[in-house]
Protein backbone atom coordinates (compact mmCIF):
# COMPACT_ATOMS: atom_id res chain seq x y z
CA UNK A 1 0.00 0.00 0.00
CA UNK A 2 2.45 2.78 -1.32
CA UNK A 3 -0.33 5.14 -2.36
CA UNK A 4 -2.17 5.78 0.58
CA UNK A 5 -3.24 8.92 0.28
CA UNK A 6 -6.06 10.22 -1.73
CA UNK A 7 -5.85 12.28 -4.71
CA UNK A 8 -7.88 16.04 -4.51
CA UNK A 9 -9.61 14.15 -7.55
CA UNK A 10 -10.50 10.98 -5.69
CA UNK A 11 -11.53 13.75 -2.71
CA UNK A 12 -14.24 15.11 -5.14
CA UNK A 13 -15.53 11.73 -5.84
CA UNK A 14 -16.11 10.92 -2.35
CA UNK A 15 -17.10 14.19 -0.55
CA UNK A 16 -21.10 13.05 -0.77
CA UNK A 17 -20.06 9.32 0.57
CA UNK A 18 -17.95 11.67 3.28
CA UNK A 19 -20.81 13.87 4.47
CA UNK A 20 -23.42 10.61 4.72
CA UNK A 21 -21.67 9.26 6.55
CA UNK A 22 -20.96 6.33 4.66
CA UNK A 23 -17.10 6.35 4.18
CA UNK A 24 -15.20 3.44 5.95
CA UNK A 25 -13.25 4.63 9.04
CA UNK A 26 -9.92 4.08 7.20
CA UNK A 27 -11.28 6.09 4.36
CA UNK A 28 -12.40 8.63 6.11
CA UNK A 29 -9.20 9.19 8.38
CA UNK A 30 -7.57 9.28 4.95
CA UNK A 31 -10.08 11.53 3.62
CA UNK A 32 -9.63 14.22 7.10
CA UNK A 33 -5.51 13.69 6.54
CA UNK A 34 -5.96 15.25 3.04
CA UNK A 35 -7.93 18.05 4.43
CA UNK A 36 -6.23 19.19 6.61
CA UNK A 37 -3.03 20.28 4.18
CA UNK A 38 -5.23 20.49 1.24
CA UNK A 39 -6.70 23.68 1.49
CA UNK A 40 -8.28 23.51 -1.62
CA UNK A 41 -10.56 19.96 -0.57
CA UNK A 42 -11.15 22.30 2.36
CA UNK A 43 -13.18 25.04 0.69
CA UNK A 44 -14.45 22.22 -1.80
CA UNK A 45 -16.08 20.38 1.09
CA UNK A 46 -17.86 23.74 3.10
CA UNK A 47 -19.11 24.36 -0.67
CA UNK A 48 -20.49 21.17 -0.79
CA UNK A 49 -22.21 21.30 2.19
CA UNK A 50 -23.60 24.48 1.48
CA UNK A 51 -25.18 23.50 -1.81
CA UNK A 52 -26.20 20.21 0.01
CA UNK A 53 -28.17 22.11 3.00
CA UNK A 54 -29.57 23.98 0.16
CA UNK A 55 -30.91 21.90 -2.56
CA UNK A 56 -31.60 19.20 0.25
CA UNK A 57 -34.05 21.53 1.45
CA UNK A 58 -35.45 22.98 -2.09
CA UNK A 59 -36.26 19.11 -3.22
CA UNK A 60 -37.79 18.27 0.33
CA UNK A 61 -40.27 21.21 -1.17
CA UNK A 62 -40.57 20.65 -4.41
CA UNK A 63 -41.17 16.45 -3.80
CA UNK A 64 -44.27 17.14 -1.98
CA UNK A 65 -46.99 17.04 -4.87
CA UNK A 66 -49.64 19.46 -4.75
CA UNK A 67 -52.07 17.01 -4.97
CA UNK A 68 -51.15 15.24 -1.29
CA UNK A 69 -50.53 18.61 -0.18
CA UNK A 70 -54.32 19.44 -0.26
CA UNK A 71 -54.91 15.92 1.28
CA UNK A 72 -53.22 17.05 4.18
CA UNK A 73 -54.91 20.68 4.56
CA UNK A 74 -57.81 18.66 3.82
CA UNK A 75 -57.10 16.61 6.34
CA UNK A 76 -56.33 18.95 8.72
CA UNK A 77 -59.11 21.12 8.49
CA UNK A 78 -61.34 17.63 9.08
CA UNK A 79 -59.59 17.22 12.61
CA UNK A 80 -60.09 20.55 13.58
CA UNK A 81 -63.71 20.32 13.08
CA UNK A 82 -64.14 16.57 14.90
ZN1 LIG B 1 -6.95 18.20 -2.20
Amino acid sequence: MNNNEFSCQEMTEVVTDYLDDALPPDEQQRYERHLSYCAGCSTYLDQMRETIRHTGKVAREDSLPPALRERIVAQFRTWRRG
